[in-house]
């Protein structure tokens, strides 16, 4: 995987100072390479047998929804605030700076569905704590999270359960 890094772009400063953004979309242009990032994730969560994946908008809803659809498994959206019809759960969590929020229609989950969280990149681990706290408020069994990029300095995984499957699969 290591020779995928080259088509991830860093860039400076994005979305605000003091951020190194990884841009991933070089990758999700090229078929190839989108797929030889996704097949890991996609076999393993083929083994693990959930019974949906759940996306974390908006960057995790592509990798989130097409292994979603390749894998014959339902998809849930987690949004941001006020873009959810209906009843919806919703969870504040701490950023690096401020606060931000995320919800799920409360009636989207069967009770004790399995259920696999997966974004596009895991940082402080702030955001897919939050995610997996909603499944759970939601009735769902959270039995794990995928990641196509984890910044492993910034120790997310510390924030996720370890009694959990917690996959990415490029490192920095
Ligand atoms: P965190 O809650 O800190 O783990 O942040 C994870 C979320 O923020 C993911 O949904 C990412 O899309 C986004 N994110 C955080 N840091 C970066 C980064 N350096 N490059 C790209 N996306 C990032």
């Amino acid at each position: 995987m290591e020779n995928l890094k080259k088509y991830i772009n860093e860039i400076k400063d994005f979305p605000r100072e003091g951020i190194l953004f990884k841009d991933i979309n070089p990758i999700y242009k090229d078929p190839k390479k989108w797929s030889e990032l996704m097949l890991p994730l996609q076999k393993l969560i083929s083994s693990l047998k959930p019974d949906y994946i759940a996306g974390i908008e908006s960057r995790g809803f592509i990798s989130a929804s097409a292994l979603a659809f390749k894998l014959g498994v339902g998809f849930i959206p987690i949004r941001k605030p006020n873009k959810l019809p209906g009843k919806v759960l919703g969870i504040n969590y701490k950023l690096e700076y401020g606060q931000d929020r995320l919800e799920i229609q409360q009636n989207s989950i069967e009770k004790d569905s399995k259920i696999i969280v997966v974004d596009d990149l895991l940082a402080t681990g702030g955001t897919a704590n939050a995610a997996g706290k909603l499944i759970k408020a939601a009735g769902g069994i959270l039995i794990g999270y995928g990641f196509l990029v984890e910044l492993t300095k910034l120790k997310g995984r510390l924030k996720l359960d370890s009694n959990l499957l917690v996959k990415s699969i490029i490192k920095y």
